[in-house]
């Protein structure tokens, strides 16, 4: 196959215990699964239907260094777990929907809250505050076959040796099969898809020179140095 200009390597992520590295597609990310963050940002923790944002396949970053980004001053840690898909469909039934996960990671959904908080006063997409290089800082999948299907234990985040984002994934809001099969009825959700799945209470800002240790049980920690 010929290209008209150089074609990029397709983003992908580690796979722990093995060599073989998982491609990405696609990359979900839901807003406000813990009600107690929900209440922290301003919201009802009501169970409104699920709404998602997308990051892009390439903003996604194993290598443990987050460079503070640009025409920002604001900007926050929110610690979520990945899903990843090894398959997919459309209308996705929820009794079947956990078939098609692959495994689990520790990742970081990145926020410029600034710039998101100036979107969402006008109305207008989230991008500029979500979607931006190295926004996701993910580490290691770790295969379901390895770790069995997560919906409890704990997920946590230390700021310098500081614990400052606590939960458990028994709180979210939209359980994994669900987001699955709610994705689904909108979207052709494929193998490659990565889901963030949301996060608990204790969002703040991060500055230059910070390490962030993520933590989810039975997927270990992942750290992160902001540069
Ligand atoms: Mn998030």
């Amino acid at each position: 196959m010929q290209y008209v200009i150089e074609q990029q390597a397709a983003p992908s992520l580690p796979v722990a215990g093995s060599e073989a590295r998982f491609p990405v597609r696609r990359v979900y990310c839901i807003g406000r699964n813990y009600a107690a963050h929900a209440i922290e940002m301003g919201h009802d923790p009501d169970r409104e239907p699920p709404f998602f944002f997308q990051k892009n396949p390439d903003n996604l970053d194993p290598s443990g260094v987050f460079p503070y980004p640009p025409k920002t001053s604001d900007v926050h840690h929110e610690i979520e777990m990945a899903v990843a898909l090894k398959s997919g469909g459309i209308d996705i039934p929820i009794q079947s929907a956990l078939d098609h996960v692959l495994g689990h990671a520790v990742a970081l959904d990145m926020t410029r809250r600034d710039l998101q908080g100036e979107a969402k006063k006008l109305g207008r997409p989230w991008e500029i505050g979500k979607a931006f290089e190295r926004s996701a800082p993910i580490g290691p999948l770790h295969p379901v076959a390895e770790t069995g299907h997560l919906d409890q234990g704990r997920i946590a985040l230390n700021v310098n040796g500081e614990r400052r984002q606590d939960g458990d994934l028994n709180q979210m809001i939209w359980k994994v099969p669900e987001m699955i099969a709610y994705l689904s009825e909108y979207f052709e959700l494929a193998a490659g898809d990565i889901i963030l799945s949301g996060t608990p209470a204790g969002v703040g800002p991060v500055a230059v020179g910070d390490t962030l240790e993520g933590s989810i049980d039975g997927l270990g920690s992942f750290v992160v140095k902001v540069v």
